[in-house]
C-alpha cells in the first residue's frame, strides 16, 4: 500500500505519501501510522463532531458481536451489489466504516473477482479502527469526519454508508459521475423482537423510497436474516451497537439484562444509487 493513498492532506489538500510509519504530503504536513496500521487525519477543529462515535467498550462490543457472523448476510449482499454495480478496477471509499467488516468483504469479492481495488476506510472513532486496520491491512484507514473527508473531489469509484451519518454532499463531492453511492440502512422489523423487551411500546420503522439530488436510483436490495444469540454478554454487545443503547428506560434495560437467550430477526434496506453526470 505504500506510495500515493487516497486520503488527502488534512491541513492544505495535496496528496499524501504512504510509507511504514507516516502519511506525508508535498508541504511536509506528517501524519504517524498507529502501531496497528490507522493514520489520524482529524483536522483542527473537527473534533467537536456531532456524532463523537464509538469508545472503547462500544467498539468491542462491536467487533465481538460482528465477529460470530450473524450480519454475514448484509456483508454477502453489500459485496454483490459492488460486483454487480463496480466498473471494473475500483475505489472504494467507507464513510463511517466502523471495524471494517464490511469495507473488508466488499473489497474481498472485488479482488477475488480479479480487479484492481483500492479502498479507504473512515471512522471518528480511533477504538473501531484499531479492529479496523488489524481485521484489513489491505485497505486503508483513518480517523476522520464523514463531514470533512481528507478525499479528493470525484476520487472514489463506490462510496459505502452503512449504518452511519450521512453527509450527503460530501459523498456527493468525492463520488466520480457515475460512481455508485450504497446506502444501508435498517428495515421496518429491524431487531424488533429486541425493541418488544425494551420499549412497552415498540414501533416499526418506516421504509421508504428517498430521492437525493444529483443521484438516482438503481435498485433497493432487502436482506433479512435469523439468528439466535445464546449469552446475556452476545445481547448485550447487540445492545451497545443499537441507538436504544441511548435511549431506553431503565425497566427495559433490566428486562434485557434478564435474559440468557434471544431469538431475532434483523432487517435492512440496501438502497444502491448512481452519482448524476
Ligand atoms: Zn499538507
Amino acid at each position: 500500500m505504500n506510495g500515493e493513498s487516497l486520503f488527502r492532506c488534512p491541513v492544505c489538500a495535496r496528496p499524501l505519501i504512504r510509507t511504514d510509519r507516516t502519511y506525508k504530503c508535498g508541504k511536509n504536513h506528517i501524519f504517524d501510522i498507529s502501531a496497528q496500521g490507522y493514520v489520524n487525519l482529524l483536522g483542527a477543529g473537527d473534533k467537536h463532531s456531532r456524532f463523537p462515535g464509538d469508545d472503547k467498550e462500544m467498539a468491542r462490543a462491536r467487533r465481538d458481536f460482528l465477529s460470530g457472523g450473524h450480519y454475514g448476510p448484509l456483508a454477502a449482499e453489500l459485496s454483490r451489489l459492488a460486483l454487480c454495480f463496480a466498473p471494473g478496477d475500483a475505489a472504494v471509499v467507507d464513510a463511517g466504516c466502523g471495524e471494517g467488516y464490511y469495507t473488508a468483504a466488499v473489497f474481498d469479492a472485488l479482488t477475488k473477482d480479479g480487479r484492481a481495488v483500492r479502498a479507504a476506510g473512515l471512522d471518528i472513532s480511533k477504538f473501531i479502527l484499531k479492529y479496523a486496520a488489524k481485521r484489513a491491512p489491505g485497505i486503508e484507514f483513518a480517523v476522520a469526519s464523514s463531514y470533512k473527508m481528507p478525499l479528493a473531489d470525484g476520487c472514489a469509484d463506490v462510496l459505502i454508508n452503512c449504518f452511519s451519518p450521512l453527509a450527503l454532499s460530501e459523498f456527493g463531492r468525492v463520488l466520480k459521475p457515475g460512481g455508485i453511492f450504497i446506502y444501508v440502512v435498517p428495515g421496518r422489523r429491524h431487531l424488533y423482537e429486541l425493541k418488544e423487551i425494551l420499549y412497552d411500546e415498540p414501533y416499526e420503522n418506516e421504509e421508504k423510497l428517498t430521492p437525493y439530488e444529483g443521484f438516482s436510483y438503481k435498485t433497493v436490495a432487502p436482506v433479512r436474516t435469523s439468528f439466535t444469540l445464546t449469552s446475556g454478554a452476545e445481547i448485550e454487545n447487540l445492545f451497545k451497537m443499537t441507538p436504544y443503547y441511548w435511549k431506553t428506560p431503565r425497566a427495559g434495560r433490566e428486562r434485557l439484562r434478564a435474559m440468557e437467550r434471544l431469538d431475532i430477526t434483523a432487517e435492512f434496506n440496501i438502497h444502491v444509487f448512481g452519482k448524476d453526470v
